[in-house]
């Protein structure tokens, strides 16, 4: 069976998931099995049931119940990847940044309580991408506070450096929460503008190019100034 062949339920025969369409086909979770059924097999197969037939439309509903389940799983998996590669990235950075070729089932624990919000005084939870975006931001700033412990006769190595440096950064959450909103106003304020400004351009086009303007020296689209445009933005 190659990849792209799965074994109809009902008919036992192979069906081509890459050359039919998914409404000829469908499958569903049972037990901890994937069973895929060719749609048509399936709404006989119920349909001619001995005990408690199902009418067509019971069947088509199943179908389409079934679907709709496995495309909200699918988005719920491909959720769950993107994460773990964030918190992935964020390992390799951390590893990187401390000079760390292992860590303890410990750290992964610790790590987890960050991203559940069960942290020790941590009111919510910090999802992976916000961490690793302070940490890469504010690694200057940690360095520079660890320089400044060790000439104080602070020494930390290895991991109890990331915990202290977690720390900071957690205690610089709420702060970075708000910059961020502020980042997200800004953009949005300047895709508004571009689009005052797009809108300018187009009903400057238009009105330059009706043929009884006095102004237009234009044929077609072609041979609009566009510097006298921008020269009145
Ligand atoms: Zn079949």
């Amino acid at each position: 069976m190659n990849n792209n062949t799965r074994k109809c339920n009902a008919c036992k025969k192979l069906i081509d998931i890459s050359e039919m369409s998914s409404d000829d086909y469908f499958f569903r979770i049972y037990g901890k099995a994937k069973q895929y059924f060719h749609s048509e097999c399936y709404i006989e197969q119920q349909m001619n049931r001995k005990r408690n037939p199902m009418t067509r439309e019971e069947c088509l509903t199943y179908i389409s119940e079934r679907k709709s389940e496995n495309v909200k799983q699918n988005i719920e998996k491909k959720k769950e990847q993107k994460i773990n590669a964030v918190k992935d990235q964020l390992y390799d950075f951390i590893a990187d940044m401390y000079d760390i070729s292992f860590f303890p089932t410990f750290f992964y624990i610790k790590m987890n309580t960050v991203y559940k919000g069960t942290y020790k005084g941590l009111k919510k939870s910090v999802p992976p991408e916000d961490l690793l975006d302070m940490w890469e931001q504010k690694k200057n700033y940690l360095l520079k506070v660890y320089e400044r412990n060790r000439t104080q006769g602070k020494e930390m190595e290895g991991l109890q450096r990331v915990y202290y440096d977690l720390a900071i950064l957690l205690s610089k959450y709420d702060s970075y929460l708000n910059w961020k909103d502020k980042q997200k106003i800004a953009q949005s304020d300047i895709r508004e503008r571009e689009n005052r400004t797009n809108d300018f351009i187009s009903q400057k086009i238009i009105s330059q190019n009706k043929p009884n303007n006095p102004n237009s020296h234009t044929v077609g689209n072609k041979e609009i100034d566009i510097n006298s445009i921008l020269d009145d933005i």
